[in-house]
């Protein structure tokens, strides 16, 4: 008998939720209690340290060392006052996930032994070398100078968690080679920013800066603590690599947005109260759709301080899931069969003058910025939708895209059936033509001629990649356990270059005499017809949208290996350069990180699915088929041949299921693990990752079948892995 197995089921039952207490009766008394925010600022630094830093957040003034002493004098007094003993860089490495080492304040007073003082200087705030020389750096800390330096961004503030002031960083070489996200990502919302608001002064000349925003929507799954446990594929990979399904998971969907359960209320209510805390302002909280799933999201914020609030959310996420004797699963596809989880990107540009550029307006002139965008960023989109879904593309995320809760592996916009009519009708228009909108409104050219579009545009498309809901795109691909800067950093590149592109072209037009307005619609109109078919308002499930996809010349690759070479085509580097937000080094850096980790998850699996057939499932089914010989033998013992044949006649059948079972299995094993040797050899880090998702993942599903069918055939009470009921079910 299983012990373990059921021992962790029975004590999971008996589980209560824990009584969370509220920080304070309103949200407002504690909200940003341990961030060194700007209303903190205010009280810690001198008016003019303030002005400095503000100017630098909001304007990208460099800081002078001075001020940043200045700063840090500030900042220590202020974390030290919340129990602060020590400080971190946190930075973004190409690892998931955030790295920080932590230093304590103390320093000798003079000469050593001659007593101690609390330090911490505007050289300490600023810069860093944590020299963290094993995060994957891709041959760039190898083949140059090894040092990789932090460096403080201003624009994410700082804050005190537990005994440790936390400073948000970059993290780049000696060089100036970027090492992680962060750092590209603020070179690609600067580019993004000068781009837009070039094109922005078309409409408004007062317009200083375009603002990058951003809306995670967070989806996850918790598990018992105890069942956890007991299943090392979740522990070692974050997800199950073998179970069958369970009788009933998702069909009834009486999961999704239901009552949420007592143990996970608690485990929510909990997760915000400390959110809240570090100012992140989680606004929405759900069941999701697949058992034991769930969702939470923010208001939306300024992209790069949002992204930061993500990571920390995630890491909040899994400390405050062990105190409520959870364990929380990231894994975009943690269990086969029920819905994988995502992390839904609401990306959308606004103006410092308060103007949202993907709303909806309601004077021509406003639908004519409002349409400007619009069809730029289907440009940008069509252009790199290669590229673009290559940023999300992980061997995790691979399992939820193509499956079938997900968007495929092919990156389509949606618009709605009434956005999608304006750029018809506006595409099909000549320069003379008056442009009728449903048989009322005629707008005559001459005036920006943008018919009236509707605030309410309430289309939906749950099987659209990159979907406009409104006011902002939804770039509903990136996966639950990403780090959004990765989509982040592609999609507003690519938006800038296509922004410049347009400039480049209008500012032509006028030159040849043309009006701006004449100018601008002649654009579009061209763009219209040229990115047409990245527009797709269909079912993306379907199979007739894949072999429609592939004719209209849409990136349909499967394959990861093969699907992040679009960051090193010459479009894509050409476009990284242009807007200044990654050079061709970094790329083929960066990709060798990419195939590097790909290898590496799916070597990790291969192992512990290995382990699993050998070490858990082979053991049990043997047993439990001594027992069937035994009974047989038995049977055959008490009763004459002829009726023992009769009676035997199951079990009998059963053994030779298990033993040609157990012999697949067997032998898919030795087969996966010499797939695995051969790889193993291989140098070159794409050809490695090529021969491991060709040659070693092929085996999992083949392995899965066979233990799966064995799972339905044994004794429940010897099965020792916790069942797909018991993961999905019990909290
Ligand atoms: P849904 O599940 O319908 O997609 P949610 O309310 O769960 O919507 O999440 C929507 C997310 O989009 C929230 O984080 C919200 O703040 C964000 N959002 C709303 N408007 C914008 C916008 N203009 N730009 C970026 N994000 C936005
Ligand atoms: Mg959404």
């Amino acid at each position: 008998m299983s012990s373990l197995r059921f021992k962790a089921v029975e004590e999971a039952y008996k589980k209560k939720a824990l009584c969370v207490e509220a920080p304070g009766v309103l949200t407002s008394d504690y909200f940003g209690k341990y961030v060194f925010n700007r209303a903190t600022m205010a009280k810690y630094l001198s008016k003019e340290t303030l002005n400095y830093v503000q100017d630098a957040v909001d304007n990208g003034v460099a800081l002078q060392r001075g001020i940043a002493d200045h700063v840090a004098a500030g900042m220590k007094r202020w974390a030290m006052e919340k129990g602060a003993t020590h400080y971190t860089h946190w930075f973004q490495p190409l690892t998931d996930g955030t790295a920080e080492k932590h230093d304590s304040f103390i320093d000798y007073i003079g000469a050593p032994g001659e007593g101690i003082i609390e330090d911490f200087s505007g050289k300490l705030l600023a810069q860093q070398e944590p020299d963290a020389s094993s995060f994957p750096s891709g041959g760039i800390r190898s083949t140059f100078e090894a040092r990789g330096y932090t460096a403080w961004d201003p624009s994410s503030p700082a804050f005190v968690m537990d005994d440790t002031l936390v400073i948000p960083t970059i993290f780049i070489s000696y060089t100036g080679e970027s090492l992680d996200l962060k750092a590209p990502l603020l070179k690609a919302l600067s580019a993004v920013d000068k781009a837009a608001t070039a094109v922005c002064k078309y409409f408004d000349p007062t317009v200083k800066k375009v603002v990058c925003y951003l809306g995670w929507e967070q989806e996850y799954f918790l598990v018992d603590e105890g069942l956890y446990a007991t299943r090392p594929d979740l522990a070692l990979t974050g997800r199950t690599l073998l179970g069958h399904e369970s009788a009933k998971n998702q069909q009834l969907e009486d999961h999704y947005f239901g009552a949420v359960p007592s143990r996970v209320a608690a485990y929510m209510k909990d997760l915000e109260f400390e959110a809240y805390k570090y100012g992140i302002p989680l606004k929405t909280r759900h069941n999701e759709v697949a058992p034991n799933q769930f969702e939470l999201a923010p208001i939306f914020g300024e992209a790069n301080l949002s992204n930061d609030q993500n990571l920390l959310i995630m890491s909040l996420m899994k400390k405050i899931a062990r105190r409520h004797s959870f364990r929380l699963l990231l894994h975009e596809k943690p269990f086969a069969g029920v819905n994988g989880s995502g992390k839904h990107n609401n990306w959308s540009l606004g103006t410092n003058t308060g103007v949202g550029l993907l709303t909806p307006g309601k004077t021509p002139e406003e639908n004519l910025q409002f349409i400007t965008f619009l069809v730029n960023i289907l440009m940008a989109v069509y252009k790199h939708n290669g590229l673009l879904k290559a940023s999300i593309m992980t061997a995790n995320n691979a399992h939820r895209l193509g499956a079938n809760e997900a968007p495929p592996a092919i990156v389509s916009a949606f618009l709605g059936s009434q956005i999608t009519a304006v750029l018809d009708k506006l595409g099909k228009s000549t320069s003379d033509e008056a442009i009728v909108m449903d048989d009322k409104k005629i707008l005559k050219l001459g005036i920006p001629h943008i018919p009236e579009v509707l605030l309410d545009n309430t289309d939906r498309n749950r099987t659209s990649p990159f979907a406009f809901t409104g006011n902002r795109f939804e770039f509903r691909a990136v996966g639950s356990s990403a780090n959004c800067s990765s989509a982040l950093i592609a999609l507003n590149s690519a938006v800038a270059a296509q922004l410049e592109d347009f400039k480049v072209a209008v500012d032509g037009k006028i030159a040849a005499g043309a009006t701006k307005e004449k100018a601008i619609f002649e654009v579009i109109k061209e763009y219209i017809k040229i990115s047409k078919p990245i527009r797709f308002d269909g079912n993306g499930y379907s199979d007739a949208w894949k072999e429609e996809a592939a004719k209209r010349g849409l990136d349909c690759e499967t394959s990861v290996p093969e699907i992040y070479k679009a960051y090193t085509t010459p479009e894509s580097i050409a476009m990284f350069k242009k807007v200044g937000v990654l050079s061709e080094k970094e790329l083929h850096a960066r990709n060798e990180v990419k195939w590097e980790t790909y290898t590496k998850k799916i070597q990790i699996e291969a192992r512990v699915l290995g382990d699993l057939c050998m070490n858990h499932i082979i053991p049990v089914v043997t047993k439990y088929q001594s027992l069937l010989l035994d009974n047989v033998s038995k049977i055959y013992g008490i009763y004459p041949a002829d009726k023992a044949e009769e009676l035997s006649s199951m079990n009998k059948s059963l053994i030779e299921e298990i033993s040609t079972r157990i012999c697949k299995i067997k032998n898919n094993v030795d087969a996966m693990v010499e797939a695995r040797k051969i790889a193993n050899k291989i140098e070159h880090e794409y050809d490695k990752a090529k021969a491991y998702h060709d040659e070693v993942f092929p085996y999992f599903d083949k392995i899965r079948y066979d233990v799966d069918k064995l799972e339905m055939i044994v004794d429940n009470q010897m099965w020792t892995l916790p069942k797909y009921r018991e993961l999905l079910f019990i909290r």
